[in-house]
C-alpha cells in the first residue's frame, strides 16, 4: 500500500497514516493555511502542529476548509513542554481545542520532559501530573490517543510507574545517522510507536555526500530516501516543506531501500553538519 495512504497501529488500535506533514517554523496565516491546504490537496492525512508552533488556528481552519471529513484526517498537537501542572495543563488543552476550533485531537503529546530552558532538568512529578490530566482528556474522548515526546527510557518509566496508561507514542528527532537506538528499541519492545521528527534534520543533511550517493542509486532525492530511509524502520516520519513541489515529492517514497544501503545509512554519523 502507498506509504501515503497507509497506517501504523497504536496500542490502543487508533490507526494513524504513516506520513505525517510537520509544522514547525510556519507562520500561522497564509503560510501555515496554504502549505496544510496544499498537503491535504496532495493526499496527506495527518497533520503534526503544537500549541507552542503558534498556528493551531491556521492549521484548524486548513482543515475545515478543505472538505474532507474530519474523521478522515489525523491531527496531532502539543501541550507545551513549559506546563508541568494539572489544572494549567487542563486549561492549556481547552485554549488548543479553540485554536484549532475542533471537538477532538487524534493524538496529544507532553511536547518535552522539561521546559526547553532547562533540558535535562528532573519534572517527574510535574509529568506525572500533566499525564493525569491528559489521561482524563482521552477518557473523555477529546484526544483519542495521547502520548509523550523527547522522553528517555527514563523519563518514559518515571511516568509508567505512577501511572495507569502507557504512552501510545514518543515522537523523537530522528534521522539517518541519529536514530536514538534505545529509546528506539524500549519504544517498540512496549508498543509505543515512535514518530520521528525532523527527518531530514531540518534541511542540514541534504547536502551530505554519502547520503546522497545512496539517494542517487535509487533515482530518488536525497529528502525521498532520508524519508523511506524512517519508514524502513518502522518510524513515522514527520517531514516539513512550505515549497508545494518539495509537499508532492516527500510523499513519493513508495519504493525499498536494500538491507545492505540500510546498513551503510546506519553506520554514517555526523550527517546534521
Ligand atoms: P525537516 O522535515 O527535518 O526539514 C525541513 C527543512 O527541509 C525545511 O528547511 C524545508 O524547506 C526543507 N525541505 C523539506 N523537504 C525538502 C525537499 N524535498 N527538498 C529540499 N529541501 C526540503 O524539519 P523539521 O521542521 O525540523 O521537522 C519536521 C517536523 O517534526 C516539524 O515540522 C514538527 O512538526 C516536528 N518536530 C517536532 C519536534 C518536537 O520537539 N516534538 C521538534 C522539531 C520538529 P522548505 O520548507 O523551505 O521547503
Amino acid at each position: 500500500m502507498p506509504a501515503l495512504t497507509d497506517h501504523f497501529t497504536l496500542a490502543n488500535g487508533v490507526e494513524i497514516p504513516k506520513i505525517g506533514f510537520g509544522t514547525w517554523q510556519i507562520p500561522d496565516g497564509t503560510e501555515a493555511y496554504d502549505s496544510v491546504a496544499a498537503a491535504l490537496q496532495a493526499g496527506y492525512r495527518h497533520i503534526d502542529t503544537a500549541r507552542a508552533y503558534g498556528n493551531e488556528a491556521s492549521v484548524g481552519r486548513a482543515i475545515r476548509d478543505s472538505g474532507i471529513a474530519r474523521d478522515q484526517i489525523f491531527v496531532t498537537t502539543k501541550l507545551p513542554a513549559e506546563i508541568k501542572d494539572y489544572d494549567q495543563a487542563k486549561a492549556s488543552f481547552e485554549k488548543t481545542i479553540t485554536a484549532l476550533d475542533m471537538d477532538y485531537v487524534d493524538l496529544y503529546l507532553i511536547h518535552a520532559p522539561w521546559p526547553w530552558s532547562e533540558h535535562g532538568a528532573d519534572y517527574r512529578e510535574g509529568n506525572i501530573a500533566v499525564w493525569r490530566a491528559m489521561e482524563e482528556i482521552q477518557e473523555a474522548g477529546r484526544a483519542r490517543s495521547i502520548g509523550v515526546s523527547n522522553f528517555s527510557v527514563q523519563d518514559i518509566e518515571s511516568l509508567v510507574g505512577a501511572s495507569k496508561t502507557v504512552p501510545q507514542v514518543n515522537q523523537i528527532r530522528y534521522f539517518v545517522g541519529h536514530t536514538q537506538n534505545e529509546v528506539t528499541e524500549y519504544c517498540k519492545a512496549h508498543d509505543i510507536l515512535v514518530e520521528g521528527y525532523s527527518p531530514l534534520a531540518t534541511g542540514a543533511i541534504l547536502d551530505n555526500a554519502d547520503v546522497r550517493s545512496i539517494a542517487d542509486k535509487y533515482g530518488k532525492s536525497v529528502a525521498q530516501l532520508c524519508i523511506r530511509y524512517l519508514l524502513e524502520k518502522d518510524v513515522l516520519p514527520l517531514p516539513k516543506t512550505t515549497t508545494p513541489s518539495r509537499i508532492v515529492e516527500n510523499a513519493d517514497v513508495d519504493f525499498t531501500i536494500s538491507a545492505d544501503d540500510i546498513a551503510f545509512l546506519d553506520g554514517l554519523v555526523d550527517t546534521a553538519r
